[in-house]
């Protein structure tokens, strides 16, 4: 594949965004770990400053090289108490609403984060890219199923109903991801997770990135926003950066989901 301007190689940006205020047990949860620094998170909490509300921080860097992400944006409307339900925002929220449109102006994409059912169920994720869509005024092209739920003869059949192009649901979150983008069987344009923020970020996971990058690849890299925090989670923030400078460096294409599934859909 050759990409945009000859670049050697394409640095893909995206957040999943799964919670913008962080909760009373993750101070516990987390704090048993590291007690020193969920306490100084929590000073800065009490003092009005969001260790998850990180999107101003995340335009400001990828704007200083040039580029945009995709923000995958979740309307979660299971309610149960577990982890994977408790703590979600409301989509249409003034606060959220409002971020959603700036990023949108700020050139950034918008795209669905399918919530927890959604994968299959065609009902639900439609109506979740409706109201998506009502918010934005324009349309959505692409989607990362939350939790990378996924079923093989469903999710991306669905994805097709609902008029989605571009999906990167495909990935592990348990370790580091290294399937080539494809065009499917259901027309949609699947550009794989290389790395997401949840697996330790050493130097392999680094070198992985470098051979997909040396081999030509996409580089897509899955960083929650609410984890782009200096003080909780500096081996992340330090790893992204290190990808920026990498790929500035080689000249690479950096950039969100629909530019790169754009320039695929043409080539493939
Ligand atoms: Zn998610």
């Amino acid at each position: 594949m050759e990409w945009k301007n000859n670049a050697p190689y394409v640095l893909c940006l995206s957040h999943d965004v799964d919670r913008i205020t962080k909760q009373w047990y993750h101070y516990i949860y987390y704090g048993l770990k590291h007690p020193m620094i969920q306490f100084k998170s929590l000073v800065l909490k009490m003092k009005g400053i969001e260790p998850y509300w990180n999107f101003e921080k995340i335009i400001r860097l990828e704007k200083s090289y040039g580029a945009v992400s995709t923000f995958f944006f979740l309307n979660e409307s299971r309610r149960e108490l577990s982890a994977n339900f408790l703590g979600r925002y409301k989509i249409t929220s003034k606060r959220v609403v409002e971020i959603i449109k700036m990023l949108d102006e700020q050139g950034f994409e918008i795209g669905l984060h399918g919530s927890f059912d959604s994968y299959n169920d065609l009902e639900l994720l439609s109506k979740e890219k409706k109201v998506l869509e009502e918010i934005l005024d324009h349309q959505v092209v692409s989607t990362r199923q939350h939790h990378l739920n996924f079923d093989k003869d469903k999710t991306w059949e669905y994805h097709k109903k609902i008029g989605i192009k571009y999906d990167s649901t495909i990935g592990y979150s348990n370790k580091v991801g290294n399937e080539p983008y494809k065009r499917t069987k259901e027309n949609i344009i699947e550009i794989p997770i290389t790395v997401m923020d949840t697996v330790e970020l050493n130097q392999n996971v680094y070198e992985d990135c470098c051979r997909t990058a040396d081999n030509g690849g996409i580089v897509m890299l899955n960083f929650h926003q609410c984890h782009f925090n200096e003080l909780e989670y500096p081996e992340n923030v330090d790893f992204y950066l290190k990808m920026l400078e990498k790929a500035k460096k080689d000249g690479a294409w950096i950039t969100c989901v629909k530019d790169i599934g754009g320039w695929i859909d043409e080539q493939i």
